[in-house]
């Protein structure tokens, strides 16, 4: 198991009122890990996360998980706008697509999958609810991005996925589904990109992208029944 570290991000304030019940998952996207760190430390960047996952899988501690740390900016999910207040926040390294978007590696996803279990365990974070910072920011954020595995989470419990419908489910409304799962509808065409990069990333970088294929209204029409029944 790599090491667990930790060093102190002063970009933190209080967590207020709301409860965690969200864990929010990025990219580092810059070239380097040490620069990523570096920015995530400094007080003139105003940013941070809760934890930094490197790509041999050592993790490090920025910010205690008590505190509301600085990592989704101005975002929405499911009616709520402080999404920095209710969730737990990890930054992965990978360059990211403007630095040459990379595979995660293994040993990476594993200690994510081990970071990740005992967080949502800790306060109760349902499967829908473990989300890319995409999802909450589709207009401005791609990370972590159609290569991150969010297949393999699921298959450990971690998440939610569905990759095998492949039929239109008749009558389902894309964006009543977007909105009932969370999504912000500002731009429906952005939402729906958002989610394809979560739940069905194969479709990133086809002529399906940001738009209503039958796969997307299937797995959104899903996810919208499983949030409804949890
Ligand atoms: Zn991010």
């Amino acid at each position: 198991m790599p090491s667990h570290r930790q060093t102190s991000s002063p970009n933190f304030d209080d967590r207020g009122v709301a409860p965690i019940d969200l864990l929010l998952l990025h990219y580092t996207g810059m070239p380097t890990a040490e620069a990523a760190l570096a920015r995530l430390c400094d007080p003139a960047s105003k940013v941070s996360a809760h934890y930094f996952i490197d790509l041999d899988g050592a993790v490090t501690q920025l910010v205690e998980e008590n505190r509301r740390a600085w990592h989704a900016g101005a975002a929405f999910w499911a009616g709520a706008r402080d999404i920095n207040a209710r969730s737990i926040g990890i930054e992965l390294v990978n360059p990211g697509h403007e630095w040459g978007y990379a595979d995660f590696p293994a040993a990476q996803i594993e200690a994510l999958i081990e970071l990740g279990t005992a967080i949502t365990a800790r306060y109760d974070i349902p499967a829908a609810r473990i989300l890319a910072h995409s999802d909450v920011a589709p207009a401005r954020r791609q990370d972590p991005g159609e290569r991150f595995p969010w297949a393999r989470l699921a298959a450990e419990g971690l998440g939610w996925f569905e990759g095998a419908l492949t039929d239109a489910v008749p009558g389902s409304a894309l964006h009543e589904d977007l909105g009932h799962i969370g999504y912000d509808l500002t731009s429906v065409e952005d939402a729906v990109t958002a989610f394809q990069r979560h739940y069905c990333p194969h479709l990133i970088g086809t002529q399906s992208q940001g738009k209503a294929s039958a796969e997307t209204l299937a797995t959104a029409r899903a996810l919208s029944a499983h949030v409804r029944a949890s």
